[in-house]
């Protein structure tokens, strides 16, 4: 079987073998590996259009005892820079997301030791009844394996209050990378792979859809990388509950993992074509342009991807390892528009909110930034604005 062989197959809509996926990832010409996702999504989205979404990450807490080796983001217990929101203060930055037009909120936050699956159910219950149009996209299968170990409850339990407070779907969050040897390096007293997938096939079976994600360059193997697809791909063949795989790019700035290793703009594209072209059974594939920068996020329209994520009103995690990539709305529908695509604002579940067929469709609030920091509406309402190259 040839490179070329296996290229037309997975264009062509076939299934590709993990060991197939890895000689094309090693092997493949990037223009003819990036053509083949391209068919793919072609195929798939006819109309040419790319999503986005307009969403905010508010995290409830950095107080955390799972020490992630990558993570810039946590403090131990006791440490004098840990910090909690309080409900009101959540509740508050949702209400600022609504105003700005997000459809969708992702509550995440550190494993506290005192947050058990009655804290969830209070939270998710508050913004349930202050803000019912908000679509709770939150937590992760590390968050839901530890409010259940706090509580003493078994993982369903916990899925099946959290769902009746309101949860109505699973962020892909903590995946990093699903692989033993790779995820114990760089988190070793997070859960193994096969729990953080055991947590979301359990998830779907209760009706809790999610998404899935992967978290590339601390130095793991190109099988590695792959094996992680295959982990996923096998879940998704038995609960067909992953919407969507985000691949995103390590962040490397303050934090613990030895050496700066970071995966490269031309590892990144081509992961995500090889992962177009292995997830026959996952319908969407959305780029990561907060980790990777617009212009690889822009390439990435070209090898797969169709849907560029959210514009992130607030992200406070990867931030604090280093990415400093920002947009405005205007600025992302840019991007996707001089990529020869028509963008569209969707909602969690892909629906098409507004198709931009053209300029006069595009949006006009130049409020609707990202930001890295809690700050998305200061007082008096106006939001901060990018010049327009940074914009674009
Ligand atoms: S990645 Fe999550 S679980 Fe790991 S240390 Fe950071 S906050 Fe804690």
């Amino acid at each position: 079987m040839t490179v070329d062989d296996i290229l037309q197959r997975g264009a062509d809509g076939g299934r590709i073998t993990p060991d197939e996926a890895l000689v094309i990832y090693t092997e493949a010409p990037l223009h003819a590996l990036g053509e083949a996702a391209d068919a793919v999504r072609r195929r798939r989205y006819p109309d040419g259009i790319v999503t986005y979404l307009i969403d905010r990450n508010i995290n409830y807490t950095n107080v955390c005892v799972t020490a992630c080796k990558f993570c810039a983001f946590y403090r131990a217990p006791k440490h004098g820079e840990g910090w909690s929101h309080p409900l009101d203060e959540i509740l508050r930055r949702c209400g600022e997301a609504v105003e700005l037009g997000a459809t969708q909120v992702m509550l995440q936050g550190g494993h506290h030791p005192e947050y058990g699956v009655a804290y969830y159910e209070s939270l998710f219950s508050a913004v349930k009844a202050a803000y019912p149009e908000l679509v709770i996209h939150s937590i992760g299968p590390s968050e839901i394996l530890h409010m259940a170990r706090v509580s003493g409850v078994p993982v369903a339990e916990a899925l099946t209050r959290i769902k009746a407070a309101g949860l109505d779907s699973i962020a892909g969050a903590g995946a990093e990378l699903l692989p033993a040897r790779p995820r114990t390096a760089i988190a070793p007293l997070k859960e193994s792979g096969e729990e953080w997938l055991s947590v979301m096939e359990q998830a779907h079976r209760l009706g809790i859809e999610s998404t899935a994600t992967m978290m590339m360059g601390t130095g793991e193997t190109n099988a590695e990388r792959i094996e992680h697809l295959r982990m996923i791909r096998e879940v998704q063949d038995r609960t067909g509950g992953f919407r969507s795989f985000i691949p995103w790019t390590y962040q490397p700035e303050n934090n613990h993992l030895r050496g700066r290793t970071q995966a490269t703009s031309i590892e990144y594209l081509r992961l995500v074509a090889v992962a177009r072209l292995f997830f026959d059974n996952i319908a969407h594939l959305q780029s990561s342009w907060l980790t990777t920068g617009k212009d690889v996020g822009q390439l990435s329209l070209h090898t797969g991807v169709d849907d560029l994520g959210s514009i992130m009103l607030e992200e406070n995690v990867i931030s604090s390892a280093g990415a400093r990539h920002r947009s405005n709305l205007l600025g992302l529908v840019w991007l996707i528009r001089s990529a020869g695509r028509i963008p569209a604002q969707r909602d969690t579940l892909y629906r098409h909110l507004r198709v931009h067929r053209t300029p006069a469709d595009d949006p006009s609030d130049e409020r609707v930034v990202s930001h890295f920091s809690s700050i998305a509406l200061p007082a008096g309402g106006a939001g901060r604005q990018l010049p327009l190259e940074a914009a674009r």
